[in-house]
């Protein structure tokens, strides 16, 4: 049985990230468990799909890269593009871990966490493995939400011209309908969004729930070149259903309905389902109950880390806000450990911005 002091579960930008800011407080003997390949969520995406934030080189002003996981890379400048595609997001995350020499054990799918008398132990399908901190970064994406049986989620659709039917219908217009919606439009199909709410044109300032201005200028622009999108709004799809057509959809409970060849479900993630989380963390509903330190409520020494964590105050589904959180947690396992942290490595994190130890003030207002 390998024993580790900690172990970290999903080798996304979280759990790298994290690795990398537990090694340099001082707690070395750390290993990642990820069942698939490095950065593998980001090599599933579409292949038009690129990154909505914006990678520049801001490095050296106390502001790194938006899309860095360290204080000291970015990836527009390895890769010379502002909004990278999910293939290069994955080189990048390959080349950190090389040079930071993470260990990760990739193929190593993660079944079960038990308890024993002086941390946790971890089942997979390469053996058992122990260890007294225990780090949940097993992301979003392996968790879609699917809530009809027919038609794809956004996550598994590798390229839009792949889809054949003419006439498509996406259910959801946040970021991955809108996506979806501009990428069918200007292969020549007549696209329907059918959605309860939309981030376009929202007035919330707050990245997280509005659409980005990346997604709102490129939908814009579809709509003022003319391409066939309707948008409807403050609609629920209750029922999708075969017909001779394709699919029948009920909306608000069958006092309308939709006839459509093909459909798209952009209907986001339940990470809070995954069943390591289940048996790790208190839910309530989509949300993993967390304590300020982002630990289990339940079981000492176990944290989740990345775009799942969620506090009334602050949603940190985007990478820039949940890189803030590495450092702070690595200090904190330094901390109980006993281990002598310096100063200067806790300001180099707290001068780029990537220590957030307090989430009172995480609230986005934009005067204009
Ligand atoms: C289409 C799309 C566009 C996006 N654009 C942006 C953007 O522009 N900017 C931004 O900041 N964010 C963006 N995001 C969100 C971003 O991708 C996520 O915030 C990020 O991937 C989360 O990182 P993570 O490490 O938490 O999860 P992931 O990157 O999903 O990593 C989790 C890892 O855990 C592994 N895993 C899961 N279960 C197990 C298990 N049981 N055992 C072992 N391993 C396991 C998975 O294989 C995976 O490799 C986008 C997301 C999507 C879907």
């Amino acid at each position: 049985m390998v024993q580790k002091t900690a172990i970290i579960i999903g080798a996304g930008p979280a759990g790298i990230g994290l690795n990398i800011a537990l090694n340099q407080f001082g707690i070395r003997d750390t290993l990642i468990l990820e069942k698939s390949d490095i950065g593998s969520s980001f090599e599933k995406w579409p292949s038009s799909t690129r990154f909505i934030t914006p990678s520049f080189t801001t490095n050296g002003f106390g502001m790194p890269d938006i899309n860095a996981i360290t204080p000291d890379t970015s990836p527009g400048f390895t890769f010379k593009e502002e909004h990278l595609n999910g293939q290069s997001y994955q080189k990048y995350l390959k080349a950190i871990t090389d040079i930071y020499k993470i260990k990760i054990h990739t193929k190593t799918l993660v079944t079960n966490v038990n308890t024993h008398t002086n941390g946790y132990v971890i089942t997979t399908n390469k053996g058992n493995f122990t260890c007294k901190y225990l780090f949940i970064a097993t992301g979003d994406f392996s968790f879609p939400h699917k809530p009809f049986e027919f038609g794809q989620h956004y996550t598994e659709i590798n390229d839009f011209k792949n889809i054949k039917s003419q006439d498509v219908t996406i259910i959801g217009a946040n970021e991955s309908g809108i996506d979806a919606a501009i990428n069918l439009a200007k292969l020549g199909k007549k696209v329907t969004i059918i959605s309860k709410s939309t981030g376009f044109n929202g007035n919330v300032a707050d990245p997280s729930i509005s659409l980005s201005p990346y997604t709102n200028e490129r939908f814009k622009q579809v709509l003022n070149d003319g391409y066939p999108i309707r948008l409807l709004i403050n609609r629920t799809v209750t029922n999708v259903e075969k017909c001779i057509e394709g699919y029948r959809l009920s909306i608000n409970e069958q006092t309308d309905e939709h006839i459509t060849e093909e459909i798209i479900q952009a209907t986001g993630f339940r990470p809070a389902m995954n069943p390591l989380i289940q048996s790790l963390f208190e839910t309530n509903q989509h949300i993993v109950k967390l304590t300020n330190d982002d630990e289990s409520t339940i079981f000492k020494n176990t944290f989740l880390v990345g775009s799942t964590v969620e506090h009334d105050t602050a949603i940190l589904c985007y990478i820039y806000k949940f890189r803030a959180r590495f450092a702070v947690l690595a200090n904190l396992v330094a901390h109980r450990e006993d281990i002598v942290v310096s100063e200067e490595i806790i300001d180099y994190y707290k001068q780029n911005q990537m220590y957030l130890d307090d989430y009172n003030c995480c609230e986005v207002n934009c005067s204009c």
